[in-house]
């Protein structure tokens, strides 16, 4: 019989983790398929570890493993793919956003064999503060020119994937994680579900607009290199524009004399090519940062409890 994983991360999720589990629990005990729940506390402050003590010990079918500090739900799906057993896995939200109704036709569509993932799709992003959404389109219009990972507009974290999607997910230990990115670079043959967005059954979103930006920041310099050739070419279309420039403020001067005038515009163009430099500074800074963490080789997380037979160390 095969089996199912569904790894679910877990920051401070006390009230919406006894919906979650009732509900799903519902839905994958009829589906006639082996399963297993791996919840990833990643570092909760709330009741969330107790009360995955108490559901480990009243159900065999859930594995927790619970953070020493908060890593990120990169890391805490990486934490999962890494001790998944089943033959198919799923990587859910907590929060009900992800629709459990949508685990039966997932599973039909992989085992009929033609996919190998089945990724969902928002449709809409109603519930959303408009601004955010125009932030989303613009970072998924921006992302997908310049990089050569696929990254669908709307695409969520949650899908269900085979095996062999799975060792690859793993395989690309890479510290800077980007899951989105990863699931389009990896490939596979991908069936998209889509779906109307639902709000969160309890508790507060823990992404700010500040932590997604940044997010969305990192997602392209780790999928791409597309900023350092921009700023490479900008840099030397704006030396041959000031070396042109100066030929031609020499030979003026020598032709026609020189008032002294133009201060204030000298200032300008000092200061706007002294910004350019530093942004541009900034943004190979950001390559460089990235190539130090990764060089530190430090693991992407570190378990202080669990209950499951064996974990992992990664790194
Ligand atoms: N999450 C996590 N670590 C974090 C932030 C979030 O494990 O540092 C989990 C959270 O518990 C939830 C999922 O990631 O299960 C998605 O988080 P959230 O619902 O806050 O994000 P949103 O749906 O608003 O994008
Ligand atoms: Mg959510």
């Amino acid at each position: 019989m095969p089996m199912l994983s569904l790894i679910v991360p877990c920051y401070n999720e006390q009230e919406s983790l006894p919906i979650f589990y009732r509900e799903t629990s519902r839905i994958v005990s009829g589906l006639g398929c082996e399963y297993e729940f791996l919840f990833i506390d990643d570092g909760s402050r709330d009741g969330t570890l107790p009360l995955l003590r108490r559901l480990a010990q009243e159900d065999r079918h859930v594995t927790y493993l619970s953070f020493s500090r908060n890593f990120g739900k990169e890391a805490a799906m990486y934490a999962g793919f890494c001790h998944a057993r089943g033959d198919y896995v799923a990587v859910m939200d907590a929060d009900m956003q992800d629709p459990p109704a949508l685990l039966p036709r997932m599973l039909e569509i992989l085992s009929q064999g033609e996919y190998d993932s089945v990724a969902t799709r928002r449709v809409s992003r109603a519930g959303e503060p408009p601004v955010r959404s125009w932030f989303a389109r613009l970072f998924y219009r921006i992302i997908n020119r310049i990089s050569d990972a696929e990254i669908v507009d709307g695409a969520r974290d949650f899908r269900m994937m085979k095996r062999e999607m799975v060792q690859a997910i793993v395989a690309m230990d890479e510290y800077n994680r980007f899951s989105k990115g990863i699931f389009g670079w990896i490939g596979f043959r991908t069936f998209w579900l889509p779906y109307e967005n639902v709000e969160r059954v309890a508790g507060q979103t823990k992404w700010s607009f500040w932590k997604l930006f940044k997010y969305a920041v990192d997602g392209i310099i780790n999928f791409s290199q597309a900023p350092l050739s921009a700023v490479f070419w900008l840099g030397m279309g704006m030396t041959a524009v000031s070396f042109l420039s100066l030929v031609f403020i020499v030979v003026r001067r020598l032709v026609f004399g020189d008032p002294v005038a133009g201060w204030a515009s000298t200032i300008c163009v000092i200061i706007f090519i002294g910004g350019m430099q530093l942004f541009f500074l900034g943004v190979i800074g950001q390559y460089i940062a990235k190539t130090y963490m990764e060089t530190k080789h430090r693991p992407h997380f570190i378990v202080a409890e669990s209950n499951a037979e064996r974990v992992e160390r990664v790194r």
